[in-house]
């Protein structure tokens, strides 16, 4: 847990976020800025600072929200087609430094992505 880490202070509910999953590893909210219809970040509870900076005891943390993602999909009947990101580094979008996977989804999802 880091004191001035924002997903740690919405993981330990101190900073509302509109919750749609959560287990006893990991915590799924919605995006405060949607870029889909279906805008879903999985957070694991414990802190990793991206996936850069993991190690492979982290390796199945990584894994599982990863089914997360895909159990999420599944209940809201997104299997035609949905994308799961993690953005690595600043010079890919990363601006919260608290590992967290992208879920998008309910629209075309073009790629190569931008
Ligand atoms: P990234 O740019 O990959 O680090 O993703 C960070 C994401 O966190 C962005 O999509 C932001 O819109 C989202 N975000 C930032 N602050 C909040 C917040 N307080 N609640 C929910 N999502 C947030
Ligand atoms: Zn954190």
């Amino acid at each position: 847990m880091s004191s001035d880490c924002l997903f740690c202070s919405i993981v330990r509910g101190e900073i509302p976020a509109r919750r749609v999953y959560e287990d006893d590893r990991t915590v799924a909210f919605a995006d405060i800025n949607p870029q889909a219809p279906t805008h879903v970040l999985i957070v694991p509870r414990r802190h990793i600072a991206g996936l850069k900076e993991a190690t492979t005891e982290d390796a199945e943390l990584i894994g599982y929200c990863q089914l997360v993602a895909a159990k999420i999909a599944r209940e809201r009947n997104l299997e035609d087609g949905y994308r799961t990101v993690y953005n690595v580094g600043p010079g890919a979008g990363q601006s919260v430094f608290h590992l967290h996977l992208h879920l998008l989804g309910g629209r075309d999802l073009r790629w190569p992505p931008g």
